[in-house]
């Protein structure tokens, strides 16, 4: 018996990167493992694939979590077909890069919806069952621009520092129902969000980081999945740093 055996899990933006990464982990832990992406289906489809081949028990699950609308519909299908969610883990993310003196409102809003907003909806929709039930495990996809700010990047760290104060708000809110809520906030780790980093600014950044290289998904993967077990029942409203040493 694994340990996640009998629990139903979300990852949110798990067609790619970090998201299909724990979206594996997952389903090797034992979950039936929901894979939500936005656009990219043949990534979540192979994703999925990836999971069943290995014996998981997987569900492509296409919504935008930004908006309500979309999340209601994506719950629905989700608990009518694997039930409803026990981890929950919002890690659907985009980002806009400009300075702020060049940033439109567009870039700033659509970074606010699906990198926080898509947080507080999909988080919503999950905890009715999760207090029913004693038990429940959120796990929030911050970042360390969330916690020491980052030149080009003020609607991503507003929306990651948002995410940190979201987590410790509801961690409050629900410790008393058994119910865990943590953030992981990754450092760089080799994904397509940061291909599009020029070589000498990313070079650069790697210098910066004291185990002198980027992070792997798999690295961050690692630390949802034992967030989302019982051993760490006793951890809760706390960021867990997946970064080399590179914001300490
Ligand atoms: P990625 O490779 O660009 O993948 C992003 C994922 O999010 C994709 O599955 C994408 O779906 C999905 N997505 C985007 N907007 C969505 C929406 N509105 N609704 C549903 N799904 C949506 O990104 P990543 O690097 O793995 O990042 C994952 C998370 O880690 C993000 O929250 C990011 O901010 C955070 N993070 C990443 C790093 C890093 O260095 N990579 C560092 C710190 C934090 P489609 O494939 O359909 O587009």
């Amino acid at each position: 018996m694994k340990e996640l055996s009998g629990k139903v899990a979300l990852v949110t933006g798990a067609s790619r990167g970090i998201g299909r990464a724990i979206a594996i982990q997952l389903a090797q832990d034992g979950a039936k493992v929901a894979v939500n992406y936005l656009s990219n289906e043949v990534m979540a489809n192979a994703a999925a694939e990836s999971i069943r081949r290995s014996g998981g028990e997987a569900l492509v699950l296409q919504g935008d979590v930004g908006d309500s609308a979309s999340v209601d519909r994506m719950m629905q299908q989700l608990t009518a077909e694997m039930g409803p969610v026990d981890i929950l883990v919002n890690n659907a993310g985009i980002i806009h890069d400009t300075f702020t003196i060049r940033m439109s409102e567009k870039d700033w809003d659509s970074v606010i919806q699906s990198d926080l907003k898509g947080a507080f909806l999909c988080t919503k929709a999950c905890l009715r069952h999760m207090i029913r039930r004693r038990w429940g495990r959120i796990v929030n996809i911050s970042s360390v621009a969330g916690i020491t700010g980052n030149p080009g990047q003020a609607n991503y760290s507003a929306a990651k520092a948002g995410v940190i104060g979201f987590t410790k708000s509801v961690a409050r809110e629900i410790a008393s129902r058994n119910i865990t809520v943590n953030a992981v906030a990754p450092g760089l780790i080799e994904t397509d969000i940061i291909a599009s980093i020029p070589k000498a600014a990313r070079d650069a950044l790697v210098e910066m980081i004291p185990l002198g290289k980027p992070g792997t998904a798999e690295d961050v993967a690692a630390v949802v999945s034992f967030l989302s077990k019982d051993i760490a029942s006793y951890i809760t409203g706390q960021v867990i740093q997946v970064d080399g040493g590179l914001a300490m």
